[in-house]
């Protein structure tokens, strides 16, 4: 059975919006979803729930993308409420789907680890192929941007992290970035974990700490305050309120600490 929540979606619309340079807002109010423009077409960054894509197009299509201008859709990591609606968005848009490569085999096939029953109820996963597996290092060019993936396993084999360049509102270059995966909830969860998370995970979060990042975006919205921060940008704040280094810091080093409580102080 689905999750309360999930049994009327429409429930969960909220007002696409932009964020910076070109990155846009497209997900809904439990999980976030990113349009990035390009000159060469556009990068969805995760698809949100299988059962979410009618809101997540009606999104992109009223700030007034074309779902057939989606080249790419990259997936943070293999679970349905991220990666559930790119076997669709798919047939949508003929974009090529990229996936951390430790998150193939589960999503090509659908195992327990992807379809979120745990926490979501569901066992529906529509399963997918993987057109590009991402590595450690590997650099995805779309245009005129360069989007760096950085491997950070933990949360799952494959969680990728993400960093690229936009242009704020004054022309200044800015660092943006994304966690793929913060929830340290699966660590030594018998369906979700895998032994090494939670080793993985406490060296995801020292690299982490070390990328310099100014503009972060939640994989949830919760994360990083994604409704607030933009009820601050309506009201005209300057500089923009998602140029928030600092939280970026204060985000990792919180999940430190949760992780260090957790692991017995070992690490
Ligand atoms: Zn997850």
């Amino acid at each position: 059975m689905p999750a309360d929540f999930l049994k009327d979606v429409t429930k969960l619309a909220v007002e696409p919006f932009g964020i910076v340079g070109g990155v846009h807002y497209v997900g809904n109010s439990n999980v976030s979803a990113h349009l990035v423009e390009t000159s060469e077409g556009h990068i969805l960054m995760d698809t949100a729930f299988g059962r979410t894509v009618e809101l997540l197009c009606h999104s992109i299509t009223k700030l007034g993308f074309a779902l057939t201008d989606i080249k790419l859709i990259i997936g943070t990591h293999g679970h349905e409420d991220h990666v559930g609606g790119h076997a669709e968005m798919k047939r949508r848009t003929g974009a090529q789907l990229l996936l951390g490569r430790g998150d193939v085999n589960t999503v090509e096939k659908g195992t327990p680890m992807t379809c979120a029953e745990h926490t979501y109820g569901l066992t529906d996963f529509a399963t997918f192929a993987v057109d590009r597996p991402l590595d450690r290092g590997d650099i995805v060019l779309l245009g005129e941007k360069a989007f760096a993936v950085h491997s950070t396993p933990g949360h799952t084999p494959g969680t990728i992290s993400l960093t690229w360049t936009e242009r704020d509102e004054d022309g200044r270059e800015r660092l943006v970035g994304a966690f793929g995966g913060p929830g340290a909830w699966t660590l030594g969860h018998e369906e979700q974990g895998y032994a090494a998370g939670p080793v993985e995970f406490g060296k995801s979060l020292e690299y982490l700490q070390t990328l310099p990042v100014e503009v972060w975006l939640g994989v949830h919205p919760g994360q990083n305050d994604t409704f607030g921060k933009y009820e601050r940008l309506k009201a005209g704040e300057k500089p923009n309120p998602f140029i928030d280094p600092e939280g970026w810091k204060a985000f990792i080093r919180r999940i430190k600490e949760q992780h260090r409580e957790r692991s017995g102080g070992s690490e």
